[in-house]
């Protein structure tokens, strides 16, 4: 067990696009293809921060079939209801893990919340081959589940995986995922074992630091609001500014080394499969329970 510093090897700029019935989102990253944050398939930021953009129209029922979708929020809430008869509130603080498998219908409605903003983020998990087809699955967990970490300047809210002996309770997913929310006072390091070969990335979105710190202590200074992806290594390095803390979420996961064809909210190996799912869609045959 070698400590081998993963240095940031690229910054992303967060794109602004618009989804479902015309949300404004700042993405990072979209399925394609060439899968280059397997298991990884999406990262988006909820950024409705302009209260005189109006109503939130949300993401009206749509189907999802061979992913995981994954809801933080910071402020405000989302709404939402799917076919398997869940009904509720993600709301400040709180995590919706839903598994697809098969299919799932679902609604997502984010609301503004005291101070007129919407903020939160969307991730999407790939599933392996053996799993796109098995029984869809939710884990909710509100916010006085998820464990928080402080010590010596470091908060961290921990989804999944585990930091300093403190497990997320998000558990069982075939992607082996490390998911946190990390604030760094200034000046404050943060160090991570991540396996080597799995994908590591942060989303960071308050302040700023250095990640992918080196040997000598040096990394790449990243300021809010950009992603950081760190390369080849077995451990995460990453210090606040001297000035300014820093605050990101924290991701990585196993690649599941899979051939990938994305067509809109599915995710299949091949494009038989995808086909498929457009077919049952049609038919009424494509929700299994
Ligand atoms: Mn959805």
């Amino acid at each position: 067990m070698g400590e081998s510093p993963r240095a940031a090897v690229q910054v992303i700029e967060p794109q602004f696009v618009i989804e479902g019935a015309g949300v404004l989102l700042r993405r990072s990253f979209g399925p394609s293809r060439a899968n280059p944050f397997d298991p990884f398939l999406l990262f988006d930021h909820f950024a409705f921060n302009d209260p005189i953009e109006g109503p939130i129209v949300g993401f009206p029922m749509h189907p999802h079939r061979g992913i995981e979708t994954v809801t933080y929020m910071l402020e405000g809430n989302t709404r939402h209801r799917d076919s398997l008869g869940n009904v509720g509130v993600i709301g400040p603080g709180d995590v919706q893990w839903m598994t697809s498998g098969r299919g799932i219908m679902h609604e997502e409605m984010p609301k503004r919340g005291p101070e007129g903003r919407v903020n939160g983020f969307q991730l999407w998990v790939n599933l392996p081959a053996a799993q796109k087809m098995g029984p869809p699955r939710y884990q909710e967990v509100a916010a006085d589940s998820i464990p928080a970490q402080e010590q010596a300047g470091v908060k961290a809210r921990v989804v999944a995986g585990r930091f300093d002996g403190v497990v997320g309770p998000v558990t069982e997913i075939a992607a082996q995922p490390v998911y946190m929310d990390v604030t760094l006072q200034p000046g404050t390091g943060f160090f991570l074992p991540i396996p080597a070969g799995h994908t590591a990335i942060a989303y960071i979105f308050e302040g700023s630091g250095e990640f992918g710190l080196d040997a000598s202590g040096k990394g790449e200074l990243v300021e809010a609001v950009k992603m950081a992806v760190f390369g080849e290594g077995d451990q995460l390095r990453i210090r606040a500014a001297p000035e300014a803390a820093v605050r990101f979420m924290l991701m990585a996961g196993a690649p599941f080394k899979e051939q990938i064809v994305p067509y809109g909210p599915f995710v299949m190996n091949t494009e038989d499969e995808i086909r498929q799912a457009l077919a049952e869609l049609r038919s009424g045959t494509f929700v299994k329970d």
